[in-house]
């Protein structure tokens, strides 16, 4: 399917236009070292792809000292002194290997190899290299130091791109300052609601985003914001490498993960009050207890999960908490705070309907008022594109890696990318599956195999 499809590219394309595609296929066979026409079997050539690893260790070790916490952790947050240094590191690296770069107003880093034909789509990849606090140094690192050496990687094998090729560092994946995941690929794909809040947003000390951003030399106006977004056709193509931040890589022993969908979060706040009292006075049937109202809506919330009948569907109460709070005082509010996460997005929908009937059943029963319902939000699940699927698993099989489908259910930049472009996610194996902490790893051999198959997969969509 994919070797057929590929050599049916070439042939269609050479028929149409002879000359440059003659130019093209000339030029994937020089620098990958392997014929362009795939017999389906990993060709060994494909190797002549080096991978610099001990120079990305020695990158990401350099980028991990960037850090408001003492080592192995790391700690970086949006705007801060060290999320400052690590954008001039970013961008360092991005001039060395002669890349035009460009940041926007606020601060997403852009580094542009520029093709030779530079007004078609680009294609693009990147990560993050924000880090919530005591956490580790290859969660969106490997996407962007990664995504760096496969650009180096291209450039030492004399490839020369068609389309454009573009690494993207993004403004804050992680949502420690503001309370706001993935901001910058958000605002990059068009979330005017997003616009429009980040004008009041402050984080917790009371600084406003807008003067944050101002003390790491961002100057926003207001206005500024819109020219963040991007049009649909800018990119014709969008992979990110990340680590699997889980452990079905690693336990199964294969090198190479191809996600196929990032399931969507949505969260909600639930709010019960009831009268409280004295624990000892108010007796069992007099009683409105808003604790174990929230108790019930937490089992409800596991039960409907579990109805839906699909391994997909989850739910966390993450958040229960209890006022007043001391043991002899029967509850008088309880606050929950419910993660409902799918890729299917009717399925979590239907979800979030039946926990919402079961808060208002619980508070009707125990008489208890429901407060508050509010979902915060409710992002769409994102599908990777059938066309970069296939690049990516061409990729795999030229390099003679295995590689598995898979869904990825954190998610990721790339589930907002996906909304302005074709996106893909190639996952490559951490030890453990651990993330957000200090033990989070993963070893040079596997960085390897994920640049490599990030490489290729560049290569081949820049020149479709
Ligand atoms: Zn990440």
């Amino acid at each position: 399917m994919v070797p057929s499809l590929f050599l049916l590219l070439l042939v269609a394309g050479a028929a149409a236009q002879g000359h440059d595609d003659a130019v093209a296929r000339r030029t994937m066979e020089e620098f990958a070292g392997f014929p362009a026409s795939d017999d389906g079997e990993g060709d060994r050539r494909a190797y002549a792809l080096r991978v610099d690893s001990e120079g990305l260790q020695r990158q990401i070790d350099e980028l991990a000292s960037f850090s408001d916490s003492p080592a192995p952790s790391v700690t970086r947050v949006l705007y801060s002194d060290k999320d400052v240094q690590a954008r001039r590191y970013i961008k360092g690296i991005m001039k060395e290997l002669g890349l035009a770069v460009r940041e926007d107003a606020v601060g997403n880093i852009f580094g542009r190899w520029v093709g030779h034909e530079a007004e078609l789509g680009a294609v693009a990849t990147g990560s993050h290299v924000d880090a919530i606090p005591f956490s580790g140094k290859y969660d969106g690192v490997v996407g962007v130091l990664g995504a760096l050496e496969a650009i180096s990687v291209l450039k030492r094998s004399g490839f020369q791109p068609k389309r454009s090729l573009e690494v993207i560092m993004f403004t804050s994946e992680e949502p420690t300052r503001f309370g706001i995941s993935c901001l910058g690929s958000r605002l990059m794909a068009g979330s005017e609601e997003l616009a429009q809040s980040l004008k009041r947003t402050v984080d917790n000390q009371n600084l406003s985003f807008v003067d944050a951003a101002d003390s790491a030399g961002y100057k926003i106006h207001p206005e500024d914001l819109h020219d963040v977004f991007l049009n649909q056709d800018t990119y014709f193509a969008f992979v990110e490498l990340h680590i699997e931040q889980g452990p079905i890589l690693e336990k199964e022993g294969i090198p190479i993960g191809i996600v196929t969908a990032i399931a969507a979060p949505a969260s909600i706040k639930v709010e019960f009050e009831g009268n409280g009292g004295h624990a000892g006075a108010v007796l069992m049937p007099a009683r409105n207890d808003a604790g174990l109202a929230a108790a019930e809506l937490a089992l409800a919330v596991e039960k409907h999960v579990l109805d839906s009948g699909s391994i997909d569907t989850v739910g966390t109460v993450g958040i229960l908490q209890l006022h007043p709070g001391a043991i002899n005082s029967i509850p008088s509010k309880s606050h929950l705070e419910i993660d409902v996460r799918d890729i299917d997005e009717k399925r979590r929908n239907d979800v979030i309907e039946k926990v919402h009937q079961s808060a208002v059943e619980i508070s009707k029963i125990r008489r208890v008022e429901l407060s508050e319902f509010k979902i915060i939000n409710q992002d769409p699940p994102a599908l990777s594109d059938k066309a970069v699927i296939n690049a990516m698993e061409f990729a795999a099989k030229q390099l003679g890696l295995q590689y598995q489908l898979m869904i990825s259910r954190a998610y990721h930049d790339s589930l907002f990318m996906a909304r302005i472009s074709p996106m893909g996610m190639i996952f490559i194996p951490c030890y453990k599956g651990y993330s957000h902490k200090p033990e989070e790893y993963a070893s040079p051999e596997d960085m390897a195999n994920g640049v490599k198959v990030l490489a290729l997969t560049m290569a081949k969509l820049s020149l479709e």
